[in-house]
Protein backbone atom coordinates (compact mmCIF):
# COMPACT_ATOMS: atom_id res chain seq x y z
CA UNK A 1 0.00 0.00 0.00
CA UNK A 2 1.35 3.70 -0.49
CA UNK A 3 1.28 5.72 2.22
CA UNK A 4 3.05 8.78 1.13
CA UNK A 5 0.52 11.74 0.85
CA UNK A 6 -2.94 12.25 2.63
CA UNK A 7 -4.24 9.56 4.19
CA UNK A 8 -7.49 8.45 3.79
CA UNK A 9 -8.26 5.70 5.90
CA UNK A 10 -9.00 5.58 9.72
CA UNK A 11 -5.97 5.21 12.04
CA UNK A 12 -6.83 1.62 13.64
CA UNK A 13 -8.76 2.09 17.08
CA UNK A 14 -6.49 1.29 20.11
CA UNK A 15 -7.72 -2.12 21.64
CA UNK A 16 -8.68 -0.23 24.54
CA UNK A 17 -10.68 3.04 22.52
CA UNK A 18 -14.03 3.87 24.04
CA UNK A 19 -16.86 3.38 21.12
CA UNK A 20 -19.32 5.48 22.65
CA UNK A 21 -23.07 5.50 20.56
CA UNK A 22 -23.88 9.01 18.95
CA UNK A 23 -26.51 11.17 20.48
CA UNK A 24 -28.58 11.33 17.35
CA UNK A 25 -28.25 7.97 15.78
CA UNK A 26 -26.24 9.86 12.90
CA UNK A 27 -22.92 8.29 12.10
CA UNK A 28 -20.02 9.63 10.78
CA UNK A 29 -20.90 12.37 8.36
CA UNK A 30 -24.07 10.62 7.72
CA UNK A 31 -27.13 11.76 9.53
CA UNK A 32 -29.96 9.88 10.39
CA UNK A 33 -33.32 10.76 8.25
CA UNK A 34 -36.70 10.59 8.81
CA UNK A 35 -39.43 9.41 7.02
CA UNK A 36 -40.26 12.07 3.90
CA UNK A 37 -43.53 12.80 5.84
CA UNK A 38 -42.30 13.24 8.90
CA UNK A 39 -40.09 15.85 7.96
CA UNK A 40 -41.82 19.14 6.83
CA UNK A 41 -45.33 20.74 6.77
CA UNK A 42 -47.43 21.43 4.19
CA UNK A 43 -46.52 24.85 4.74
CA UNK A 44 -43.19 24.93 2.24
CA UNK A 45 -43.00 23.97 -1.42
CA UNK A 46 -39.88 24.30 -3.47
CA UNK A 47 -41.79 26.64 -6.05
CA UNK A 48 -43.18 29.57 -5.61
CA UNK A 49 -46.47 29.84 -7.04
CA UNK A 50 -49.38 32.62 -6.88
CA UNK A 51 -52.13 31.78 -4.77
CA UNK A 52 -55.05 30.22 -6.94
CA UNK A 53 -58.44 31.89 -7.65
CA UNK A 54 -60.69 29.56 -6.44
CA UNK A 55 -62.08 27.65 -9.68
CA UNK A 56 -65.64 28.31 -10.00
CA UNK A 57 -67.18 25.27 -7.47
CA UNK A 58 -68.32 22.70 -10.41
CA UNK A 59 -67.57 20.21 -8.25
CA UNK A 60 -70.82 20.63 -5.90
CA UNK A 61 -69.51 18.77 -2.44
CA UNK A 62 -66.42 17.05 -3.84
CA UNK A 63 -63.79 19.70 -3.33
CA UNK A 64 -61.63 19.01 -0.84
CA UNK A 65 -62.06 20.80 2.24
CA UNK A 66 -58.68 19.55 4.10
CA UNK A 67 -55.22 19.90 2.96
CA UNK A 68 -54.12 16.93 0.84
CA UNK A 69 -50.99 15.89 3.33
CA UNK A 70 -48.05 16.15 0.69
CA UNK A 71 -44.64 16.29 2.21
CA UNK A 72 -43.67 20.34 2.36
CA UNK A 73 -39.65 20.61 1.60
CA UNK A 74 -38.03 23.59 0.56
CA UNK A 75 -35.92 22.47 -2.47
CA UNK A 76 -32.67 21.96 -0.62
CA UNK A 77 -34.28 19.63 2.51
CA UNK A 78 -35.88 17.70 -0.47
CA UNK A 79 -32.62 17.19 -2.00
CA UNK A 80 -30.78 16.95 1.03
CA UNK A 81 -33.46 13.99 1.83
CA UNK A 82 -32.93 12.09 -1.01
CA UNK A 83 -29.19 12.33 -1.45
CA UNK A 84 -28.89 10.71 2.25
CA UNK A 85 -31.34 8.64 1.52
CA UNK A 86 -28.82 7.21 -1.41
CA UNK A 87 -26.13 7.08 1.16
CA UNK A 88 -27.93 4.32 3.00
CA UNK A 89 -27.77 2.03 0.23
CA UNK A 90 -25.14 0.55 -1.96
CA UNK A 91 -24.56 1.02 -5.25
CA UNK A 92 -22.27 -0.12 -8.69
CA UNK A 93 -20.69 3.11 -8.42
CA UNK A 94 -19.33 2.47 -5.52
CA UNK A 95 -17.80 -1.34 -5.41
CA UNK A 96 -17.87 -4.40 -7.41
CA UNK A 97 -21.37 -5.13 -6.75
CA UNK A 98 -21.17 -9.48 -6.79
CA UNK A 99 -24.95 -10.74 -6.76
CA UNK A 100 -24.99 -13.72 -8.76
CA UNK A 101 -27.20 -14.56 -11.62
CA UNK A 102 -28.05 -10.20 -11.41
CA UNK A 103 -25.21 -9.22 -13.58
CA UNK A 104 -24.75 -6.27 -11.72
CA UNK A 105 -22.48 -4.40 -14.33
CA UNK A 106 -21.63 -0.63 -14.96
CA UNK A 107 -23.96 1.52 -16.86
CA UNK A 108 -21.97 3.48 -18.93
CA UNK A 109 -22.64 7.10 -18.81
CA UNK A 110 -22.80 7.37 -23.07
CA UNK A 111 -25.95 5.39 -22.71
CA UNK A 112 -27.79 7.82 -20.17
CA UNK A 113 -26.97 10.51 -22.47
CA UNK A 114 -28.89 9.13 -25.11
CA UNK A 115 -31.56 7.84 -23.16
CA UNK A 116 -31.82 11.86 -22.42
CA UNK A 117 -32.24 13.03 -25.62
CA UNK A 118 -35.48 14.80 -26.08
CA UNK A 119 -36.82 12.89 -29.08
CA UNK A 120 -36.46 9.90 -26.89
CA UNK A 121 -37.01 10.88 -23.07
CA UNK A 122 -39.85 13.26 -23.97
CA UNK A 123 -42.10 11.43 -26.22
CA UNK A 124 -45.59 10.07 -25.14
CA UNK A 125 -46.97 6.65 -25.70
CA UNK A 126 -50.05 8.21 -27.40
CA UNK A 127 -48.47 10.53 -30.01
CA UNK A 128 -49.12 10.08 -33.29
CA UNK A 129 -46.82 7.96 -34.83
CA UNK A 130 -45.36 9.68 -37.88
CA UNK A 131 -44.00 12.05 -35.22
CA UNK A 132 -42.02 9.65 -33.38
CA UNK A 133 -40.81 7.72 -36.28
CA UNK A 134 -37.07 7.86 -34.84
CA UNK A 135 -37.99 6.19 -31.87
CA UNK A 136 -39.68 3.23 -33.82
CA UNK A 137 -36.80 2.81 -35.94
CA UNK A 138 -34.47 2.49 -32.48
CA UNK A 139 -36.80 -0.01 -30.94
CA UNK A 140 -36.87 -1.74 -34.92
CA UNK A 141 -33.31 -1.78 -34.75
CA UNK A 142 -32.58 -2.95 -31.54
CA UNK A 143 -35.00 -5.91 -32.43
CA UNK A 144 -32.84 -6.73 -35.34
CA UNK A 145 -29.87 -6.84 -32.72
CA UNK A 146 -31.49 -8.84 -30.19
CA UNK A 147 -32.62 -11.54 -32.91
CA UNK A 148 -29.12 -11.43 -34.66
CA UNK A 149 -27.35 -12.24 -31.56
CA UNK A 150 -29.61 -15.34 -30.46
CA UNK A 151 -30.05 -16.66 -33.67
CA UNK A 152 -34.38 -16.07 -33.75
CA UNK A 153 -36.04 -14.94 -36.40
CA UNK A 154 -38.88 -12.88 -34.06
CA UNK A 155 -38.94 -10.84 -30.77
CA UNK A 156 -41.80 -9.80 -28.74
CA UNK A 157 -40.39 -6.38 -27.20
CA UNK A 158 -42.95 -5.85 -24.13
CA UNK A 159 -42.02 -7.89 -21.55
CA UNK A 160 -40.72 -5.00 -18.86
CA UNK A 161 -38.76 -7.94 -16.83
CA UNK A 162 -37.06 -11.18 -17.30
CA UNK A 163 -40.01 -12.99 -15.07
CA UNK A 164 -42.87 -11.01 -17.06
CA UNK A 165 -41.26 -12.42 -20.23
CA UNK A 166 -41.28 -15.98 -18.94
CA UNK A 167 -45.07 -15.08 -18.76
CA UNK A 168 -44.85 -13.70 -22.17
CA UNK A 169 -42.79 -17.05 -23.22
CA UNK A 170 -45.35 -19.35 -21.79
CA UNK A 171 -48.12 -17.68 -22.81
CA UNK A 172 -46.84 -17.86 -26.42
CA UNK A 173 -46.12 -21.54 -26.00
CA UNK A 174 -49.89 -22.71 -24.70
CA UNK A 175 -51.46 -20.36 -27.40
CA UNK A 176 -49.02 -22.29 -29.91
CA UNK A 177 -50.32 -25.68 -28.35
CA UNK A 178 -53.93 -25.08 -28.77
CA UNK A 179 -53.79 -23.48 -32.11
CA UNK A 180 -52.13 -27.01 -32.85
CA UNK A 181 -54.94 -29.04 -30.71
CA UNK A 182 -52.92 -29.85 -28.13
CA UNK A 183 -54.17 -27.51 -25.52
CA UNK A 184 -54.58 -30.90 -23.10
CA UNK A 185 -50.56 -30.33 -22.53
CA UNK A 186 -50.67 -28.92 -18.23
CA UNK A 187 -46.98 -29.81 -17.34
CA UNK A 188 -44.00 -27.85 -17.63
CA UNK A 189 -40.62 -29.15 -16.60
CA UNK A 190 -37.93 -27.05 -14.46
CA UNK A 191 -35.03 -28.51 -13.24
CA UNK A 192 -34.17 -28.33 -9.20
CA UNK A 193 -31.91 -25.23 -9.76
CA UNK A 194 -34.28 -23.19 -11.67
CA UNK A 195 -34.60 -19.69 -10.30
CA UNK A 196 -37.99 -19.60 -8.38
CA UNK A 197 -39.65 -16.99 -10.78
CA UNK A 198 -39.85 -20.27 -13.52
CA UNK A 199 -41.93 -22.21 -11.80
CA UNK A 200 -43.71 -19.06 -10.48
CA UNK A 201 -44.61 -18.24 -13.65
CA UNK A 202 -45.51 -21.69 -14.84
CA UNK A 203 -47.98 -22.16 -12.32
CA UNK A 204 -49.15 -18.44 -12.57
CA UNK A 205 -50.19 -19.65 -16.45
CA UNK A 206 -52.05 -22.58 -14.97
CA UNK A 207 -49.33 -25.46 -15.69
CA UNK A 208 -48.37 -27.97 -12.73
CA UNK A 209 -44.82 -27.87 -12.16
CA UNK A 210 -42.59 -30.92 -12.62
CA UNK A 211 -39.19 -31.28 -10.73
CA UNK A 212 -35.98 -32.59 -13.09
CA UNK A 213 -33.43 -34.46 -11.25
CA UNK A 214 -29.57 -32.68 -11.52
CA UNK A 215 -26.38 -34.74 -12.06
CA UNK A 216 -23.68 -34.87 -9.51
CA UNK A 217 -21.50 -32.26 -11.92
CA UNK A 218 -24.45 -29.50 -11.53
CA UNK A 219 -26.05 -29.86 -14.82
CA UNK A 220 -29.90 -31.55 -15.74
CA UNK A 221 -30.15 -35.07 -15.41
CA UNK A 222 -30.79 -36.36 -19.10
CA UNK A 223 -32.03 -39.89 -18.29
CA UNK A 224 -34.68 -38.06 -15.72
CA UNK A 225 -35.70 -35.84 -18.15
CA UNK A 226 -36.24 -38.04 -20.54
CA UNK A 227 -38.31 -40.15 -18.26
CA UNK A 228 -40.23 -36.96 -17.61
CA UNK A 229 -41.17 -36.35 -20.97
CA UNK A 230 -44.47 -37.08 -22.52
CA UNK A 231 -47.71 -36.33 -23.93
CA UNK A 232 -48.94 -34.26 -21.21
CA UNK A 233 -45.68 -31.93 -21.31
CA UNK A 234 -46.30 -28.35 -22.75
CA UNK A 235 -43.05 -27.08 -21.98
CA UNK A 236 -39.42 -26.93 -19.82
CA UNK A 237 -38.05 -24.16 -18.72
CA UNK A 238 -34.19 -24.58 -18.73
CA UNK A 239 -31.52 -21.81 -17.89
CA UNK A 240 -28.24 -21.86 -19.87
CA UNK A 241 -25.80 -20.90 -18.56
CA UNK A 242 -27.37 -22.44 -15.19
CA UNK A 243 -27.67 -21.10 -12.15
CA UNK A 244 -24.84 -23.35 -11.06
CA UNK A 245 -22.78 -21.14 -13.14
CA UNK A 246 -22.27 -24.04 -15.58
CA UNK A 247 -23.07 -24.49 -19.66
CA UNK A 248 -25.18 -27.25 -19.90
CA UNK A 249 -23.12 -29.77 -21.74
CA UNK A 250 -26.30 -31.90 -23.11
CA UNK A 251 -28.06 -28.73 -24.47
CA UNK A 252 -28.36 -30.43 -27.98
CA UNK A 253 -29.85 -33.40 -26.69
CA UNK A 254 -32.28 -31.64 -24.24
CA UNK A 255 -33.56 -29.86 -26.93
CA UNK A 256 -33.88 -32.54 -29.24
CA UNK A 257 -35.66 -34.34 -26.48
CA UNK A 258 -38.44 -31.87 -25.77
CA UNK A 259 -39.19 -31.37 -29.58
CA UNK A 260 -39.72 -34.95 -29.95
CA UNK A 261 -42.18 -35.03 -27.08
CA UNK A 262 -44.07 -32.23 -28.97
CA UNK A 263 -43.13 -29.90 -26.26
CA UNK A 264 -41.11 -26.43 -26.38
CA UNK A 265 -38.17 -25.46 -25.25
CA UNK A 266 -38.74 -22.08 -22.94
CA UNK A 267 -34.48 -21.09 -22.14
CA UNK A 268 -34.33 -18.36 -19.11
CA UNK A 269 -31.94 -16.54 -20.59
CA UNK A 270 -30.84 -14.25 -17.60
CA UNK A 271 -27.10 -15.47 -18.17
CA UNK A 272 -26.91 -14.44 -21.33
CA UNK A 273 -23.87 -12.57 -20.78
CA UNK A 274 -21.58 -15.68 -20.83
CA UNK A 275 -22.70 -16.59 -24.36
CA UNK A 276 -23.27 -13.70 -25.88
CA UNK A 277 -21.62 -13.04 -29.10
CA UNK A 278 -20.48 -16.39 -28.66
CA UNK A 279 -23.70 -18.65 -29.10
CA UNK A 280 -27.03 -18.69 -30.49
CA UNK A 281 -29.50 -19.95 -28.42
CA UNK A 282 -31.43 -20.34 -32.01
CA UNK A 283 -29.09 -23.19 -32.77
CA UNK A 284 -29.06 -24.94 -29.64
CA UNK A 285 -33.27 -25.43 -30.77
CA UNK A 286 -34.26 -22.73 -28.19
CA UNK A 287 -38.12 -21.48 -29.23
CA UNK A 288 -38.35 -18.71 -26.37
CA UNK A 289 -35.98 -16.92 -24.53
CA UNK A 290 -36.10 -13.91 -22.15
CA UNK A 291 -33.44 -11.58 -22.40
CA UNK A 292 -32.88 -9.01 -19.34
CA UNK A 293 -31.87 -5.86 -21.01
CA UNK A 294 -30.92 -4.63 -17.51
CA UNK A 295 -28.49 -7.60 -17.06
CA UNK A 296 -26.36 -8.47 -20.09
CA UNK A 297 -27.53 -5.01 -22.06
CA UNK A 298 -26.19 -3.04 -18.96
CA UNK A 299 -29.38 -1.19 -18.58
CA UNK A 300 -29.96 -0.05 -15.08
CA UNK A 301 -31.52 -2.28 -12.32
CA UNK A 302 -32.07 -3.09 -8.85
CA UNK A 303 -33.47 -0.10 -7.92
CA UNK A 304 -31.82 2.16 -10.36
CA UNK A 305 -34.72 2.08 -12.80
CA UNK A 306 -37.21 -0.03 -14.78
CA UNK A 307 -36.32 -3.59 -16.46
CA UNK A 308 -36.98 -4.82 -19.81
CA UNK A 309 -37.15 -8.66 -20.79
CA UNK A 310 -37.65 -8.93 -24.17
CA UNK A 311 -38.85 -12.46 -25.50
CA UNK A 312 -37.10 -13.85 -28.27
CA UNK A 313 -39.22 -17.00 -30.06
CA UNK A 314 -38.77 -19.54 -32.56
CA UNK A 315 -40.62 -19.67 -36.07
CA UNK A 316 -43.44 -21.98 -34.45
CA UNK A 317 -44.08 -19.25 -31.84
CA UNK A 318 -43.64 -16.00 -33.77
CA UNK A 319 -47.18 -15.59 -34.73
CA UNK A 320 -48.42 -15.51 -31.43
CA UNK A 321 -46.37 -12.83 -29.96
CA UNK A 322 -48.43 -10.29 -28.22
CA UNK A 323 -49.19 -7.13 -29.51
CA UNK A 324 -47.71 -4.27 -30.70
CA UNK A 325 -44.96 -4.83 -32.35
CA UNK A 326 -42.62 -2.21 -35.11
CA UNK A 327 -42.80 -2.88 -38.75
CA UNK A 328 -41.07 -1.39 -41.75
CA UNK A 329 -43.29 0.01 -44.65
CA UNK A 330 -42.14 1.79 -47.79
CA UNK A 331 -43.58 4.79 -45.69
CA UNK A 332 -41.97 4.32 -42.50
CA UNK A 333 -42.21 2.64 -39.00
CA UNK A 334 -45.49 1.20 -38.07
CA UNK A 335 -46.97 -0.33 -34.47
CA UNK A 336 -48.85 -3.48 -35.72
CA UNK A 337 -51.25 -2.88 -32.68
CA UNK A 338 -54.61 -4.89 -33.70
CA UNK A 339 -54.90 -8.42 -33.08
CA UNK A 340 -56.17 -8.59 -36.71
CA UNK A 341 -54.77 -9.69 -40.02
CA UNK A 342 -50.81 -9.95 -39.67
CA UNK A 343 -51.53 -10.04 -35.44
CA UNK A 344 -54.26 -11.90 -35.90
CA UNK A 345 -52.99 -15.00 -33.92
CA UNK A 346 -51.49 -13.17 -31.11
CA UNK A 347 -52.52 -14.12 -27.63
CA UNK A 348 -53.04 -10.86 -26.72
CA UNK A 349 -51.70 -7.92 -25.17
CA UNK A 350 -49.10 -8.00 -22.39
CA UNK A 351 -48.93 -4.30 -21.13
CA UNK A 352 -50.79 -1.46 -22.03
CA UNK A 353 -48.08 0.65 -24.31
CA UNK A 354 -44.57 -0.83 -26.56
CA UNK A 355 -42.31 -1.36 -23.30
CA UNK A 356 -39.08 1.06 -21.61
CA UNK A 357 -38.40 3.08 -24.23
CA UNK A 358 -35.64 4.46 -21.82
CA UNK A 359 -33.80 1.02 -21.29
CA UNK A 360 -34.33 0.25 -24.94
CA UNK A 361 -31.81 3.43 -25.71
CA UNK A 362 -29.76 2.64 -23.35
CA UNK A 363 -29.27 -1.16 -24.74
CA UNK A 364 -29.06 -0.02 -28.20
CA UNK A 365 -26.62 2.68 -27.18
CA UNK A 366 -24.28 -0.25 -25.32
CA UNK A 367 -24.49 -2.36 -28.29
CA UNK A 368 -23.49 -0.03 -30.90
CA UNK A 369 -20.86 1.43 -28.77
CA UNK A 370 -19.09 -2.59 -28.35
CA UNK A 371 -19.98 -3.92 -31.82
CA UNK A 372 -20.32 -7.52 -32.71
CA UNK A 373 -16.48 -8.09 -31.65
CA UNK A 374 -17.04 -6.36 -28.44
CA UNK A 375 -20.20 -8.04 -27.26
CA UNK A 376 -18.24 -10.89 -27.73
CA UNK A 377 -15.49 -9.95 -25.76
CA UNK A 378 -18.21 -8.90 -22.96
CA UNK A 379 -18.97 -13.02 -22.76
CA UNK A 380 -15.19 -14.06 -22.61
CA UNK A 381 -14.14 -11.28 -19.98
CA UNK A 382 -16.91 -11.77 -17.55
CA UNK A 383 -16.02 -15.62 -17.78
CA UNK A 384 -12.47 -14.99 -17.06
CA UNK A 385 -13.29 -12.87 -14.28
CA UNK A 386 -15.24 -15.26 -12.54
CA UNK A 387 -12.93 -18.07 -13.12
CA UNK A 388 -10.06 -15.61 -11.80
CA UNK A 389 -12.14 -15.02 -9.02
CA UNK A 390 -12.73 -18.62 -8.60
CA UNK A 391 -8.74 -19.95 -9.17
CA UNK A 392 -7.62 -17.29 -6.36
CA UNK A 393 -10.47 -18.39 -3.25
CA UNK A 394 -10.11 -22.28 -3.89
CA UNK A 395 -7.89 -22.68 -1.94
CA UNK A 396 -9.68 -21.08 1.32
CA UNK A 397 -13.51 -21.87 0.48
CA UNK A 398 -15.19 -24.51 -0.96
CA UNK A 399 -16.47 -24.18 -5.15
CA UNK A 400 -19.41 -26.49 -5.38
CA UNK A 401 -17.88 -28.17 -8.04
CA UNK A 402 -14.12 -27.78 -8.51
CA UNK A 403 -13.91 -29.99 -11.35
CA UNK A 404 -13.30 -27.47 -14.56
CA UNK A 405 -14.68 -23.57 -15.31
CA UNK A 406 -17.13 -21.62 -14.43
CA UNK A 407 -19.06 -19.67 -16.95
CA UNK A 408 -19.54 -16.22 -15.69
CA UNK A 409 -20.22 -16.74 -12.51
CA UNK A 410 -18.41 -18.66 -9.09
CA UNK A 411 -20.25 -20.91 -6.82
CA UNK A 412 -18.89 -22.09 -3.31
CA UNK A 413 -20.92 -23.75 -0.76
CA UNK A 414 -20.54 -23.90 2.80
CA UNK A 415 -18.66 -26.94 3.39
CA UNK A 416 -15.39 -24.97 4.20
CA UNK A 417 -17.45 -23.38 7.05
CA UNK A 418 -18.04 -26.48 8.92
CA UNK A 419 -17.10 -26.35 12.39
CA UNK A 420 -16.63 -22.34 12.31
CA UNK A 421 -19.77 -21.72 13.76
CA UNK A 422 -19.96 -18.96 10.59
CA UNK A 423 -22.72 -19.85 8.76
CA UNK A 424 -23.32 -18.30 4.72
CA UNK A 425 -25.39 -15.29 6.39
CA UNK A 426 -22.81 -14.15 9.20
CA UNK A 427 -20.00 -14.05 6.20
CA UNK A 428 -22.20 -12.26 3.80
CA UNK A 429 -23.27 -9.47 6.65
CA UNK A 430 -19.48 -9.09 7.28
CA UNK A 431 -19.17 -8.80 3.70
CA UNK A 432 -21.01 -5.24 4.25
CA UNK A 433 -18.94 -4.30 6.80
CA UNK A 434 -16.13 -4.73 4.99
CA UNK A 435 -17.45 -2.31 2.08
CA UNK A 436 -18.66 -4.66 -0.40
CA UNK A 437 -22.71 -6.26 -1.06
CA UNK A 438 -22.85 -9.44 -0.13
CA UNK A 439 -22.68 -11.81 -2.49
CA UNK A 440 -25.96 -14.00 -3.93
CA UNK A 441 -26.46 -16.80 -0.86
CA UNK A 442 -28.64 -20.26 -0.67
CA UNK A 443 -29.58 -19.54 -4.33
CA UNK A 444 -29.35 -21.90 -6.18
CA UNK A 445 -30.95 -24.20 -2.94
CA UNK A 446 -29.36 -27.54 -4.76
CA UNK A 447 -26.17 -26.02 -3.14
CA UNK A 448 -25.65 -26.16 0.16
CA UNK A 449 -25.49 -22.87 1.93
CA UNK A 450 -24.52 -21.43 -1.62
CA UNK A 451 -22.84 -18.51 -2.23
CA UNK A 452 -23.02 -17.21 -6.00
CA UNK A 453 -20.36 -14.58 -6.81
CA UNK A 454 -20.90 -12.81 -10.59
CA UNK A 455 -18.32 -9.74 -11.00
CA UNK A 456 -19.08 -9.29 -14.86
CA UNK A 457 -16.92 -7.90 -17.09
CA UNK A 458 -16.80 -4.24 -15.88
CA UNK A 459 -14.67 -5.10 -13.41
CA UNK A 460 -10.74 -4.89 -14.11
CA UNK A 461 -7.70 -6.58 -12.61
CA UNK A 462 -7.46 -3.94 -9.53
CA UNK A 463 -11.30 -4.05 -8.36
CA UNK A 464 -11.43 -7.61 -8.59
CA UNK A 465 -8.14 -8.34 -6.63
CA UNK A 466 -9.32 -5.93 -3.97
CA UNK A 467 -12.24 -7.97 -3.77
CA UNK A 468 -10.64 -11.70 -3.76
CA UNK A 469 -8.03 -9.27 -1.13
CA UNK A 470 -11.22 -8.51 1.29
CA UNK A 471 -12.73 -12.07 1.29
CA UNK A 472 -9.45 -13.57 1.57
CA UNK A 473 -8.74 -11.59 5.21
CA UNK A 474 -12.35 -12.27 6.32
CA UNK A 475 -12.22 -16.29 4.88
CA UNK A 476 -8.86 -16.17 7.33
CA UNK A 477 -10.72 -14.59 9.78
CA UNK A 478 -13.63 -17.26 10.17
CA UNK A 479 -11.48 -20.87 9.33
CA UNK A 480 -10.00 -19.25 12.50
CA UNK A 481 -12.94 -19.38 14.54
CA UNK A 482 -12.84 -23.14 14.09
CA UNK A 483 -13.47 -24.89 17.22
CA UNK A 484 -15.43 -22.89 19.03
CA UNK A 485 -13.51 -19.80 19.06
CA UNK A 486 -16.01 -17.92 20.53
CA UNK A 487 -14.22 -14.56 20.09
CA UNK A 488 -13.23 -15.33 16.40
CA UNK A 489 -16.57 -15.70 15.69
CA UNK A 490 -18.08 -12.28 16.86
CA UNK A 491 -16.75 -10.11 13.75
CA UNK A 492 -19.63 -12.54 11.79
CA UNK A 493 -21.93 -13.64 14.43
CA UNK A 494 -23.49 -9.94 14.74
CA UNK A 495 -22.45 -8.24 11.65
CA UNK A 496 -23.24 -6.00 10.06
CA UNK A 497 -21.32 -3.64 12.76
CA UNK A 498 -20.83 -0.68 10.57
CA UNK A 499 -23.69 -0.55 8.17
CA UNK A 500 -26.67 2.26 8.73
CA UNK A 501 -28.51 -0.37 9.94
CA UNK A 502 -27.79 -3.57 11.82
CA UNK A 503 -28.72 -7.40 11.19
CA UNK A 504 -32.79 -7.63 10.01
CA UNK A 505 -34.93 -9.83 10.92
CA UNK A 506 -35.72 -10.82 7.01
CA UNK A 507 -38.63 -13.27 7.59
CA UNK A 508 -40.05 -10.70 10.06
CA UNK A 509 -39.45 -8.41 7.24
CA UNK A 510 -40.52 -10.19 3.93
CA UNK A 511 -43.69 -11.74 6.18
CA UNK A 512 -45.06 -8.48 7.77
CA UNK A 513 -43.94 -5.19 5.87
CA UNK A 514 -44.33 -2.15 6.98
CA UNK A 515 -45.77 -0.64 4.24
CA UNK A 516 -48.03 1.84 5.48
CA UNK A 517 -47.37 5.17 7.60
CA UNK A 518 -49.74 7.21 9.47
CA UNK A 519 -49.01 10.51 11.24
CA UNK A 520 -48.94 10.37 14.96
CA UNK A 521 -52.60 10.44 16.45
C1 LIG B 1 -32.89 -12.22 -12.83
C2 LIG B 1 -33.37 -13.57 -13.17
C3 LIG B 1 -34.71 -13.81 -13.54
C4 LIG B 1 -35.81 -12.78 -13.43
O1 LIG B 1 -35.54 -11.57 -14.08
P1 LIG B 1 -36.20 -10.20 -13.57
O2 LIG B 1 -35.81 -9.22 -14.61
O3 LIG B 1 -35.62 -9.93 -12.22
O4 LIG B 1 -37.68 -10.42 -13.49
C5 LIG B 1 -35.05 -15.09 -13.95
N1 LIG B 1 -34.14 -16.09 -13.96
C6 LIG B 1 -32.85 -15.89 -13.61
C7 LIG B 1 -31.89 -17.04 -13.67
C8 LIG B 1 -32.43 -14.64 -13.18
O5 LIG B 1 -31.16 -14.46 -12.80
Amino acid sequence: MNTVGRPTRPEAAPANDYIHPTLTGGRGLLQDEALIFELGGWDKTGVDLPTAERPADDLDGLLRAEPIGLPGLSEPEAVRHYVRLSQKNHAIDLALYPLGSCTMKHNPRLNEKMARLPGFADIHPLQPQSTVQGALELMDRLAHWLKTLTGMPAVAMTPKAGAHGELCGLLAIKAAHEANGQGHRKTVLCPTSAHGTNPATAAFVGYSVVEIAQTDDGRVDLADLEAKLGPDVAAIMVTNPNTCGLFERDILDISRLTHAAGAYFYCDGANFNAIVGRVRPGDLGVDAMHINLHKTFSTPHGGGGPGAGPVVLSAALAPFAPAPWVVHHADGFKLVEQEVEEASAAFGRLSAFHGQMGMYVRAYAYMRSHGADGLRQVAEDAVLNANYIKARLSDLMSPAFPEGPCMHEALFDDSWLEGTGVTTLDFAKAMIDEGFHPMTMYFPLVVHGAMLIEPTETESKQELDRFIHTLRLLAEAALAAKDGNGEGQQRFKGAPFHAPLRRLDETLAARKPKLRWKPEA
